[in-house]
């Protein structure tokens, strides 16, 4: 299939979230499994700049916004063997800020009308008919309205998929912007181009099974819950893999020492390594618990904050947390690590290589997220042997079975208690020197890359074909 991923942001080009990663792992796991994927994203003034990765421009077109036409000129680059279209829009992406100058809508109409004059330009001139289009998150939202509306006649053959990765940015402006889009608004007072892409593509996906049930609820929902029932039975949800290459404590050049599942030797040096680092009793039988996480109300932080009085007087686990958030929270658990340093290491800033350290030094894994679209952390923690303990919500739900005949921990109810619960349930495993190794291995043992991820979307893109 010739399928053409539309994303604002492709790691490591331009990176503020998750969706950069996902753009740069999926088409290349897509393209060894032999679709001709190829990336379209904006031109953005620092991409641009690097001349000597980019070439062009191949092509050259004007995009109407309101009462102007916008020039735009197509450059090319690569990653890794995925050919990008870089989208050079002066109006729209010639300035140093990504998002939020408050012209987000003007900028990505242009871009949206951008893909759709690169897909004429590849069928007219360069013999490359797109079968898919895959567009993603609200930056890419009015693509599938213009290819189902104002260009179905030249498309009427593309399938439209669409993916929220996050639902609660949605792209929300007021019925002016309807104006610039040249798009009928249906005598709404705003445009929403989440709801856009929902509303207008073949199939809508997210990135996780669980998920794809919750957002059709008011609670997950975030306003939008009742769109996607009117097409639920077109949401589909596949979990995003992580990168194997980087992630393997095999190979890991951060850790002290390197293990496998046949032969873990090496985290028990790993464990010792965090012990010492953290100022904790260096024991190998007493349990590390650790967290690597934004601290936001999403993850769950608040859950934690409860239960720390408890894991100290009730349990002999240590935990070391690494993150950086919300002010309040940074201070919380500031103050859990002066109270109790031998205990609890709190390290608030952003540091790549303590994570990894962390994930291989750690037994366990805590993320009691609130909501969880798909998480990587849990993934990541089960491919270097630290046993998720995790909320049963969204991805976490999907990748994390409870207890011996499982990989890990799980606890519904969003309270003290029940994380307290789990984390019992696991120290009590964790006791169980022969039950233990095995419910490690298990999970490190698991397939969580990106190639399975890759099949379960080439059939989501021949489903969305097939319903057309
Ligand atoms: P989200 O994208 O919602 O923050 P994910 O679990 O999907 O959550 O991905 C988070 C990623 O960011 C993981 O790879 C995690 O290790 C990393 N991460 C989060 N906070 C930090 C930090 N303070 N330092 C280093 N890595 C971090």
């Amino acid at each position: 299939m010739n399928i053409l991923f539309a994303a604002a942001e492709v790691a490591p080009l331009i990176k503020t979230g998750g969706l950069a990663d996902v753009a740069a792992a999926l088409p290349s796991a897509l393209r060894r499994l032999g679709h001709d994927v190829r990336i379209v994203m904006p031109g953005y003034r620092r991409i641009l700049a690097d001349a000597t990765q980019v070439h062009g421009p191949i092509a050259t077109a004007f995009l109407p916004v309101g009462d102007r036409m916008e020039v735009m000129r197509i450059f090319t680059t690569t990653l890794g063997d995925t050919p990008i279209y870089l989208l050079d829009i002066p109006a729209a992406f010639d300035r140093d800020t990504l998002f939020g100058d408050g012209d987000d809508d003007r900028r990505f109409i242009l871009f949206a009308r951008g893909v759709a004059a690169l897909m004429l330009h590849l069928s007219e001139r360069a013999g490359w008919r797109t079968d898919v289009v895959h567009a993603n998150d609200w930056h890419t939202g009015l693509l599938p309205n213009y290819l189902k509306t104002v260009y179905a006649g030249a498309f009427s053959t593309v399938a439209v998929v669409f993916t929220i990765h996050n639902l609660a940015y949605q792209g929300f402006f007021n019925s002016f912007t309807a104006y610039l889009a040249g798009l009928d608004n249906h005598g709404d007072s705003y445009v929403n181009f989440m709801a856009r892409g929902i509303r207008y593509s073949d199939i809508v996906s997210t990135v996780s099974p669980t998920y794809a049930q919750e957002i059709l609820t008011p609670e997950y929902g975030e306003q939008l819950d009742g769109l996607l029932r009117t097409r639920q039975d077109l949401v589909a949800g596949i979990i995003n893999g992580i990168d194997y290459d980087r992630f393997d404590p095999a190979l890991d050049p951060q850790i002290a020492a390197n293990y496998s599942a046949t032969d873990s030797a090496g985290k028990a040096i790993c464990k010792a390594v965090l012990q010492r680092e953290c100022g904790f009793a260096i024991d190998p039988a007493r349990p590390l618990l650790g967290m690597v996480t934004r601290l936001v109300e999403q993850k769950g932080i608040d859950l934690l904050d409860r239960v720390i009085a408890w894991l100290i007087a009730q349990t002999d686990a240590d935990l070391v947390l690494l993150g950086t958030g919300e002010p309040a929270m940074e201070r919380a658990f500031a103050a859990h690590m002066r109270r109790n340093p031998t205990r609890i290491n709190v390290q608030l800033r952003f540091d790549a290589a303590l994570a990894q350290r962390i994930y291989a030094g750690s037994d366990a894994f805590v993320m009691p997220s609130r909501y969880e679209p798909c998480g990587l952390s849990q993934q990541i923690a089960l491919r270097y042997g630290a046993v998720p303990i995790v909320r049963a919500t969204g991805g976490l739900n999907d990748t994390v079975r409870e207890g011996y005949e499982g990989n890990g921990f799980l606890f519904h109810p969003y309270t003290p208690q029940h994380l307290a619960d789990a984390i019992t349930r696991c120290l009590r495993c964790f006791r169980d020197t022969n039950g233990w190794p095995l419910l490690r291995e298990r999970g490190m043992r698991e397939d969580h890359s990106w190639a399975t991820s890759a099949q379960e979307y080439a059939a989501l893109y021949e489903w969305a074909a097939r319903v057309l």
